[in-house]
């Protein structure tokens, strides 16, 4: 079943990343909503060069990355784990995880074939993970001082809290190259993190290393009655907040506090983009509370401003916690995402053609049988 590919198109891709870009624009450009300038220039360029595409690769053919797809069997419209948490601290309880816990929840993602993934990435469908894993999100919310925790060590150094979540997601990734330093921390006005003289150290490290801020407003507000102008406030101000440490960073994740949203559903595009003071917003994946494993992102169904949210907890989950879902996972009754380790090309199985977007932004479709 493996499939062979021609060999000279692949090296070409990799040797000029200029065409791997034209050619991704031209599969773009066959769906006609994803219509843009750059993507109109570059076909241009195109036509106008034909020397360029006299070897024109079947779309099957440009990119894809071999792998044994009886062996890993890829699905890739599958769910995926957006995970929550709050509180790092003892004693464990609703919605706080202890340490020891913490550190539990990451090796079970990790024998259990998860691997962390960004949620721009997970939201963009940007798949990266390693073929025959699936992607987890990994996501705080409120800033809590025992996510990033800054202590002193015996000599009188600043260093970071090895029992915060920080600290926990650092070693573990240290000691597990292949598990990916990628979370989302999703804060609120005032002290992220508390510790003021820390609050440009903390989100300068964050974003360094590969993590991400996200946007959870200003002051925790329930939107449910918000004007359009207090939610504008709202996330115009704590995204303020954070250019102000991070000037270039650019704050496109959205946590809804309480899982609320705007009684009159009109509003609700002000959640996903507005201005305040001048100043624009747009938020590319919008976070709920939720209960579940959710859309892979090339599911007709992936609604990138819905995104359900699983509790990372085994305390009043009612069946419905992390460990669960793995599970369910396991025994077949939910059906998880497993990456195929190219992020271009998107592998289902025949069967499962059917639950793909019509829209994958210029991706191969692979599809394969299980013999
Ligand atoms: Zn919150």
């Amino acid at each position: 079943m493996k499939k062979y590919l021609v060999i000279p198109i692949i090296a070409s891709v990799l040797l000029t990343g200029c065409f791997s870009e034209i050619a991704a624009d031209k599969g773009a450009a066959e769906q006609p909503q994803q219509q843009g300038t750059v993507e109109e220039k570059e076909n241009q360029k195109e036509e106008e060069e034909p020397q360029e595409s006299e070897e024109k690769p079947v779309e099957e053919e440009k990119e894809v990355v071999e792998i044994n797809l009886q062996e890993v069997q890829p699905n890739e419209a599958g769910e995926v784990m957006v995970l929550m948490y709050h509180q790092i601290r003892e004693p464990e309880s609703e919605w706080s995880r202890t340490p020891d816990n913490f550190r539990k929840d990451l090796q079970a993602l990790y024998d259990n074939g998860f691997r962390p993934i960004s949620l721009y990435d997970y939201a963009t469908g940007n798949i990266t993970t390693e073929a025959g894993y699936t992607p987890v999100v990994i996501t705080f919310d409120d800033g809590n001082q025992n996510n990033f925790n800054m202590i002193q060590d015996a000599k009188g150094e600043w260093v970071i809290d090895p029992d915060s979540a920080v600290g926990m997601l650092v070693d573990f990734h240290e000691k597990h190259p292949d598990f990916p330093l990628e979370a989302t921390f999703f804060i609120n006005g005032g002290t992220p993190f508390g510790q003021k003289e820390f609050v440009e150290y903390k989100l300068k490290y964050l974003v360094e290393k590969g993590m991400d801020v996200g946007n959870h407003t200003n002051t925790h507000i329930n939107f449910t009655s918000a004007s359009k102008e207090k939610i504008q406030e709202e996330l115009g101000k704590l995204q303020r907040l954070i250019n102000k440490y991070l000037p270039d960073y650019e704050v496109n994740t959205l946590a809804l506090p309480f899982g609320s949203k705007p009684k009159d559903k009109a509003l609700f595009k002000y959640v996903e983009s507005g201005e305040y003071e001048g100043k624009k917003y747009n938020h590319l994946a919008i976070l709920e509370v939720g209960w579940d494993p959710y859309h892979s992102a090339f599911n007709k169904n992936f609604n990138p401003s819905k995104i359900r949210r699983v509790r990372a907890s085994e305390t009043k989950v009612d069946g419905v916690g992390m460990y669960d879902w793995i599970k369910a996972f396991e025994n077949g009754s939910r059906t998880r995402y497993i990456s195929d380790g190219d992020p271009n090309t998107i592998t289902v199985q025949e069967n499962h053609k059917d639950l793909l977007s019509e829209d994958l932004k210029g991706r191969t479709i692979r599809t394969y049988t299980l013999e």
